[in-house]
């Protein structure tokens, strides 16, 4: 009997782009079966088994666009996230900055609307509220929703589509601004959410958007930051084309710091008011010089994911052949996704710690590492600490500066496993 369809395996998985509808076969790379990032397991389910899916990107040849398909339902990953904005102080700190520079340069006062989507816990909108600006959060998972609602942020639960667009317009009235931070990656439907974008927003409105940057994820090896819950790995090129085919301009792009090499693109009505700065143009030269616009260059970062790997192992392999201790900070989603990929379990990192009380006394997905509070490591004193939020690692050696008391070193694991300077 044939053991497998030879021609469904050369031909391997296909299903439809979510920029293009084009047919999309092409591997970017496979990380493996992993479960949900945010499932973080419970203590009395322990000893149950968690459902897998492939993590698998793919490259739409077609229009350039990097995706999973949807393995995970929307419904599944949203409805009760565990990530709540407010515990990372660094992230709310970047949404005030953002909120005075959004005031300052759009001229939002009293009569203005403001829309935010994937408005969280209202770690952002609460700046808004306290300058008097009218602002409406939307949030699909009703558990953070909660938390921004108690804040006196008015925050409508419902995923954001050109449905939920008419009823926002109608509610709320039209957007002078709508933004969305770490939104964009994460939308299945990204046609019918631009397209609410371009319903909602008022003649002469700013869309202004957060999301990683796939030059940089390249660049720097950041394939933990490849999970269910981001469907779309998005290069600048691409977005400016896909807004443009809902007549939405990209006037503005500027490059942010945060979760290791974001931009933040700023969007008007086509031939809207602003004029189209030079950054646009700077911005789509660094994507095509550094190959984004043909798919050679896509090829090549599956083999540079499993040398870091390697590297990764071997490292955490040599601190236990010398009678190290290893421990991990933090349980984000992106550390998920490489402890899974890595295959490290508690015999190679012992605990790792969490500030949010919504993750404590819990266990990382698939990797069964329970989750203790910081309180854990002056406790346990281990030899290295792994920051697996990487992208905070200024802030988190800060605080873990007193390990240097028993010569603890913190560690971080992208691109390349490197010791911390402290
Ligand atoms: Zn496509």
């Amino acid at each position: 009997m044939e053991r497998y369809n030879a021609k469904t395996l050369e031909k391997g998985h296909t299903f439809s782009c979510r920029a293009c509808e084009a047919e999309v076969s092409s591997s970017f790379v496979n990380l493996g079966m992993t479960p949900p990032c945010q499932n973080h397991v419970e203590p009395e389910n322990v000893n149950l088994h968690e459902v897998y899916y492939p993590l698998h990107a793919y490259l739409c040849d077609s229009c350039m666009l990097v995706q999973l398909d949807e393995y995970v339902s929307p419904d599944e990953i949203f409805s009760d996230y565990a990530y709540f904005s407010s515990y990372s102080t660094s992230w709310v700190e970047h949404a005030g900055r953002y909120v005075d520079m959004a005031v300052d340069r759009f001229g939002l006062g009293s009569e203005s609307q403001v829309y935010e989507i994937a408005s969280n816990d209202g770690y952002l909108l609460q700046h808004f509220v306290s300058k008097h600006i009218p602002c409406t959060g939307v949030e699909p998972a009703a558990n953070v929703a909660e938390a921004a609602i108690a804040k006196n942020i008015p925050t409508e639960v419902v995923f954001f589509g050109t449905e939920s667009a008419n009823l926002l317009a109608k509610k709320y009235g039209l957007a002078d601004l709508i933004l969305g931070n770490n939104v964009l990656a994460h939308v299945p439907k990204l046609n019918d959410f631009i397209g609410g974008m371009k319903l909602l927003l008022k003649p002469d409105g700013v869309i202004t958007m957060e999301f990683p940057h796939l030059l940089q994820l390249m660049k720097n090896n950041q394939y933990d930051t490849i999970y269910h819950e981001h469907f779309s790995y998005l290069a600048f090129f691409v977005v400016v084309n896909t807004f443009a085919k809902h007549g939405l301009d990209v006037f503005d792009v500027e490059v942010l710091p945060t979760h290791g090499g974001s931009i933040r693109i700023f969007a008007q009505h086509q031939d809207g008011p602003r004029e189209i700065s030079a950054n646009v143009g700077a911005m789509l030269e660094l994507e095509q010089e550094y190959g984004l616009f043909e798919p050679e260059v896509y090829q090549l970062f599956a083999a540079q994911v499993r040398n870091s790997k390697r590297r990764l192992l071997e490292f955490l392999i040599k601190a236990h052949d010398q009678g190290k201790s290893v421990a991990a900070y933090g349980a984000p989603g992106k550390g998920n996704t490489l402890l899974n990929y890595c295959g490290i379990g508690t015999d190679l990192i012992e605990y790792t710690v969490d500030l949010s009380p919504h993750k404590n006394g819990r266990y990382t997905p698939g990797s069964r590492i329970p989750i203790f509070h910081p309180d854990r490591i002056r406790e346990t004193k281990p030899d290295f600490i792994l920051i697996l939020p990487w992208n905070l690692e200024k802030e988190i050696t800060q605080q873990l500066e007193y390990i240097r008391e028993w010569g603890g070193q913190c560690v971080v694991p992208i691109p390349e496993v490197r010791l911390c300077a402290q």
